[in-house]
């Protein structure tokens, strides 16, 4: 998936979950930081930062760091946001890393224009109905 996918996916869950939505967008995109290191080996592309115990380990460092398991469960639903895009492409990612293999749904291709478009529609579907049903609470407060 392109970068873009990934972030307005990420915003979707985000709001849907009610969770940091700014934590979640950068941990949507984050795993996606191999393909500047690939000369960097074993980083591969696709590879262990695509896998779900890195998830869980940014998870705890944001924890760590911010002392909130909000950021905590932002860091980490991001990142398994990431996941299951990429887990619809053919390419596969090293999902169970450190065991071998990449896995893949085999749906479409990475840059392809209608799984990319697709994942956005339904997204930006998703806020509009999540930011609406927000609105229609906050009339409910005052009527
Ligand atoms: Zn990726």
């Amino acid at each position: 998936m392109i970068a873009l996918s990934h972030l307005i996916f990420g915003l979707a869950v985000g709001k849907i979950l009610d969770l940091r939505i700014g934590t979640v967008m950068i941990f949507s995109v984050l795993p996606d930081i191999d393909r500047i290191f690939t000369f960097a080996y074993p980083i591969v592309r696709n590879g262990f930062t695509h896998s779900v115990l890195v998830g869980l380990g940014l998870g705890v460092i944001a924890y760590v760091i911010s002392e909130r398991s909000s950021t905590a469960k932002s860091a980490l639903t991001g990142h398994l946001s990431h996941l299951s895009l990429d887990l619809l492409c053919f390419r596969g990612i090293a999902v169970l890393y450190p065991a071998t293999g990449f896995y893949s749904v085999g749906v479409f291709s990475e840059t392809s224009f209608l799984g990319n478009l697709s994942v956005l529609s339904v997204s930006l579907i998703l806020i509009v109905f999540e930011s609406y049903t927000e609105v229609l609470d906050w009339i409910k407060k005052f009527s």
